[in-house]
């Protein structure tokens, strides 16, 4: 059992805790925070990351086409946008990183609990 409770609320889980480190950044701006979840809750937000994987090729960063697409709306990002940043370690994974847009009107992602640090 896990000591420490899920953001998703203070039920026990089993296993290791998956961390995520999200960042808003809008200009100079930025907010961070951390979550902990446990891997149940974890995937449902991984689920949503997943078009914003950033992965490496040879020496390149790779986008995926989905990254045009805002975080919270899904419409195309176009003109100025706040850019989201994930990092999350899951446990027994590498270290994986997440790059999103969101429309400059648009909220945060409703799917991405926002914990004030
Ligand atoms: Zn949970
Ligand atoms: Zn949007």
């Amino acid at each position: 059992m896990g000591i420490f409770p899920c953001v998703d609320g203070p039920h026990r889980f089993r296993g290791p805790a998956t961390s995520l480190y999200p960042a808003l950044v809008n200009g100079q701006e930025a907010v961070r925070w951390k979550l902990r979840m446990c891997s149940d809750h974890a995937a449902s937000v991984l689920g949503r990351l997943e078009p914003y994987l950033v992965s490496m090729d040879d020496a390149a960063v790779v986008y995926q086409d989905d990254a045009k697409l805002c975080a919270t709306c899904s419409r195309p990002v176009v003109d100025d946008s706040r850019q989201l940043y994930v990092t999350v370690y899951q446990p027994k994974h590498e270290r994986e990183d997440y790059w999103a847009q969101i429309h400059l009107e648009c909220g945060n992602p409703g799917w991405l609990p926002y914990v004030a640090a």
